[in-house]
Formats: C-alpha cells, structure tokens, sequence
C-alpha cells in the first residue's frame, strides 16, 4: 500500500516540476527586455535537471525496491516539487503586476492626465520615431500646432470647470478630423500638436481644414453652447527643419502668423513671410544676448506727487544688437514669452538691477526697485525660488522690491498667479497691478488680489487733460483703488499740468517723461544726485538726458 502511495505521488511531484515550466517560459519571454531571462532560463534549467535526476531515482526505486529511508526522501521530495511550483506561479503573478504598474505609471507619465491624450514628452518622443522614417523611406511628414481661440474668455466667463469640460469634448472631434494614423498630443492649456506621417502639404492642409470647421461648430458642454475657433500652424519635415524642435519652432511661428492675421491656418514659409524669418533672428540673437550680458537695465523714476521725494526705479530692459540696431521691449518681451526665453531674461533683469541697486544702496539712498514680472513667470512654479536666491545673493531686503504684472497676467486661466502673489506678500516682496484698465478687470478682482498698488496705464494719463473720457477713467480708477486701500502710481506723466492735475486728484505716485525718462545707471545716478539730495522738486522739470 506505501509502496503503491510513493508510486503515485513520484509521478505527481515530476508533473508539477514540468508544471513550473510553463511560468518559466512565460516570465522569460517578459523580461527579455529586462536582461533577466537568463537567469530565469538558468533556474529552468536546474528544474530540467531536477526532473531528469528525479526520474532516474524513481527508475532506481522501481529497480531495487524502497527502503524506509526513501520514504523519507520522496515525501521531501514532493514537498520540494510543491515549493518550486508555487515559487514560481506566485513569481509569475507579482512579475505580472509589476507590469501593470510599470505601464500604468508610464502612461501617467506620457499622457496628459485631463484629455488622456499624449503630452508633450511622448510628443517628442513619437515625433523623433516619425522623423527617422521619413528620412528612411524618404515619405513626407507634416506637424500642426494648434491653439484654440476665445478659451481664456471661457474659463473667465464660465470658470475652469467649464473650460477643462469644453477641452474634453474638443478631444474626440480632433481625433474624428484627423487621420487614423496621425497622433494628436495636447502640450498644455488649451496648446494641441499633431504628428501628421506620410503627409505631404496638400494633405496637411486638408486636415487643417477639416479640424477648423470641425471646432467651429459650435460645443455644448452641460446648458452652455460655445463657440470658439482654432489657429493652426503647420510645418514640413525635411524643408523646414530636421528635428523635433525646429518643426515645432517653425510650426510656432506659422500658428503666430495664422493667428495673428484670424487666417485659420498658416503654413511656415520662410523665404514668403519675413516676420517670421526676422522673428527667428531676433529669438536666436536674443538668446546669445541674455547669454552674454548684452541687454542694458535702465532706471526710470516714481516720485511720490505730494512730497516729491524718490519713490521707487522701475526697470525698463533696453536692447540694442549691432546688426538689428535698437530693438524696443514691447518686440523682444513677446517673443522671448513665445519661445521660453523669458525665464532667463527675468532672471537677468532681477540679477543685475538688483546688483545696481545694492550699489545704491550703500549710498543711503532711500528709495525701492520696481521690476516687470511676464505673463509666463507668472505662470512659473519655480519663480519664487529663483527670485528668494537673488534677493539672497545680493543680500536685498525684500520689502525693497517690487514687482509689476500685467493686469491680464492676473487673468491667467489657472490659480498660479494667485499663488504667486501669495507668495510674494509672504516673502515680503510688493506687488503692483501694471497697465491696469486695459485689460478685463473686474472690480472684484482687485478686491480678491492682495496687491499694493495699481499703476494706471499711460494710455489713460497722456491724453487725460484733453480727452475727457480718459480723465473720467482716471478720476474713477483713483476712486475705486482709494476705497479699496490701494496705492496709485499714474504712468505716462508728459506735462506739468498733468502732474498738477494728478497730483490735486490725490494720485500718490507717478513716472512719466516730463519727470525723467528711462535712463541707464550712470546717467540716472547722475539725475539721483542731483535731485535727491533736495529731494525731487516736482514743480522744475528735471535736465532730460535723451537715451533711448
Ligand atoms: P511698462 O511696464 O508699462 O513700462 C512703461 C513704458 O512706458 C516703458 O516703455 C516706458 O519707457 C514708457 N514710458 C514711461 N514714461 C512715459 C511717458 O511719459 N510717455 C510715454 N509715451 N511712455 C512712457 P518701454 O521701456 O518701451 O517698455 C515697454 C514695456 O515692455 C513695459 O511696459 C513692460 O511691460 C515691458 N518691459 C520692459 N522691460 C521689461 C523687463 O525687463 N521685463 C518684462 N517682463 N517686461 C519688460
Ligand atoms: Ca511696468
Ligand atoms: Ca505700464
């Protein structure tokens, strides 16, 4: 009867030491791409000879008869056989979630978590694939960058719950208006790209035109209908670049073109469009400059209108290339937001005006910086870090700083300005609302900003003795921002009398030509000295120094 139970149970532990062969094969095929199949084939391999040597003592039983010490041995045996087969399955099982976590983690990581469409890193990915194929095979390859028009209206009006709702039904009409085999990919905020193989120009035009009429029809998205349009550039592999980032640069410039001129779409065209030819120079130029520290802050002066005293210097960035000549602030600050560049050039700005200021400073001149802040630093997490390492490399105390964001800054679609600002008034760093009335502000917008002032843009006060509409702005921007505990600052001040009238309007601070105009270090320390001493005399107008 024993004899008979070993005979049973040999051939059942040999069968599930073939069992475990299976996992093996299949975990081995699994980790090819890991390097780890050898080792994996290696512990198949022992279990081959596990089963051979088990074969041949079962054989060697059969022939000689059992022994008691063999009972022992068949029962380890067995239980030895039982433990590589579960080893294995439960190697089999933990490899296989492993793997699911690994795909799950990289699609997080390549998809844009709102659309689930491709992000930008897969983008690059994908695109660079493209490339390498069209060059092989010698096909066409289009790109497409697309950005959609009136969304920032949506998120203001409606709110971002409605804008992300309205991006996600934009999704499947994308996808329906392009071709299976192109890959649409979203790069952030309402910025779409599109992978267009095998497509030669006509072709790329016929997508675009389709993704046009596609996206003006008009959405519903819960009772809202709403009706927004698409700006779409478009760019060719090998004419207009040979990687990834030229085509998306050059794709750029077309989507600028096309949305600036309301064409729909634009196909990049270099020797055609000379914008965009000078635009790529100037970036290229700009670049170097930063690089280089060939840009020039220059100091313009915000006196206090009742006193007179010194109030603060707002920096104005100057730019003269040798070749391009003068190139103003309102050309460059655009195209350095467009391209990236505006992270550096803060970061310059901040660095070397408050490097100037600290020289300044010794001086016991008592007076603060005003620094212009973009849209996109608005927008930059990293911003307050860079400006915390500044202040404490030049040892600057950051109530002495201040910093101006564009009133439409503020209304960026995201909550990033805000906390920006936050961050600011933690840090100790002041804050003014720059060219405020030219945007969409809302009065109960400035009262949700916790900022320090407002500078009322010099559209408003250069003509305000003359144009009564732009004095009634004026008088109510001063009424409005006294009420709520603001400090007004009157940009664009060109006359005495504008001065006089501001100054009776009980507008606290001001800057403008008739008091000086934006200088460069030596030339403003020059002007500090001669006004400061006696403090600003308001009612002589300061020796002019044209420099710009
Ligand atoms: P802004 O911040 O509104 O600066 C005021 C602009 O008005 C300056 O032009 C200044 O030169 C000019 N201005 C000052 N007083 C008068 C006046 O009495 N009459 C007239 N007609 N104009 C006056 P600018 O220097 O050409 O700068 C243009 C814009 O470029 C600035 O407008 C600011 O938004 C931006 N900007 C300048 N430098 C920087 C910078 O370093 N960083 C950033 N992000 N933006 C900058
Ligand atoms: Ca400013
Ligand atoms: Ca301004």
């Amino acid at each position: 009867m024993l004899e008979l139970t070993l005979f049973i149970i040999m051939p059942i532990s040999i069968g599930l030491l073939i069992a475990s062969l299976h996992p093996i094969r299949i975990i081995c095929k699994d980790q090819g791409s890991l390097g780890q199949e050898y080792a994996w084939k290696g512990l198949g391999l022992l279990i081959v000879l596990f089963i051979i040597g088990y074969i041949l003592y079962s054989y060697a039983l059969y022939q000689t008869g059992i022994q008691s010490l063999d009972i022992i041995i068949v029962f380890i045996l067995f239980s030895g056989s039982c433990f590589v087969l579960a080893v294995i399955k439960l190697s089999l099982i933990s490899i296989k979630e492993i793997k699911k976590i690994s795909i799950l983690e990289r699609h997080h990581a390549l998809h844009d978590a709102l659309t689930n469409l491709p992000n930008r890193v897969l983008l690059n990915e994908a695109m660079s694939g493209a490339i390498a194929t069209s060059k092989r095979n010698n096909t066409p390859l289009a790109i497409m960058l697309m950005d959609l028009n009136n969304f920032k209206e949506v998120n203001d009006t409606l709110g971002h719950y409605y804008g992300d709702r309205l991006l996600q039904s934009i999704v499947p009409v994308l996808k329906k208006s392009v071709r299976e085999i192109d890959m649409v990919a979203r790069l952030g905020g309402d910025e779409f790209a599109v992978i267009l193989p095998n497509a030669n120009l006509d072709d790329a035009k016929l997508v675009a035109t389709r993704v046009i009429n596609a996206i003006e029809q008009p959405f519903t998205v819960d009772q809202h209908v709403l009706n927004i349009g698409i700006s779409i550039g478009i760019s060719q592999h090998p004419d207009d670049g040979a990687d990834c980032d030229s085509l998306l640069q050059k794709a750029d410039v077309a989507m600028y073109i096309a949305k600036r001129n309301s064409l729909g779409f634009s196909v990049y065209d270099l020797t055609r469009d000379k914008n965009s030819l000078t635009r790529l120079i100037v970036l290229g130029k700009l670049r170097n400059a930063i690089a280089n520290n060939q840009l020039t802050p220059y100091y313009q002066p915000i006196i206090n209108l009742q006193t007179g005293k010194l109030h603060a210097l707002e920096v104005l960035t100057r730019w003269h290339d040798e070749e391009l000549g003068h190139i103003p602030p309102d050309e460059f600050i655009p195209i350095a937001e467009q391209s990236g560049l505006i992270k550096q050039l803060s970061a310059w700005v901040l660095d070397a005006s408050i490097a100037q200021f600290m020289q300044w400073q010794k001086l016991n001149m008592n007076f603060s910086l005003s620094v212009n802040l973009s849209a996109r630093d608005v927008q930059d997490e990293t911003m307050i870090n860079d400006l915390r390492m500044i202040l404490s490399k030049h040892k600057m105390h950051p109530n002495q700083l201040n910093i101006e964001i564009t009133e439409s800054s503020m209304m960026l679609e995201s909550n990033q300005p805000h906390h920006l600002i936050s961050e600011l008034n933690q840090l100790g760093v002041s804050l003014s609302i720059d060219d405020f009335g030219t945007g969409f502000s809302s009065l109960a917008y400035l009262k949700k900003l916790s900022t320090q002032s407002i500078k009322i843009d010099k559209s408003f006060v250069i003509d305000m003795l003359d144009d009564r509409s732009d004095e009634v702005i004026v008088r109510s921007i001063l009424d409005i921002a006294h009420n709520l505990g603001q400090v007004v600052v009157a940009e664009g001040i060109e006359s005495k009398e504008c001065l006089d009238r501001l100054r009776d309007l009980n507008c606290h601070y001001g800057q403008g030509y008739f008091i000086c105009k934006p200088l460069p270090a030596e030339q403003i320390f020059t002007w500090l000295q001669e006004n400061c001493k006696s403090d600003v005399d308001v009612e002589r107008k300061p020796t002019i120094i044209h420099s710009v």
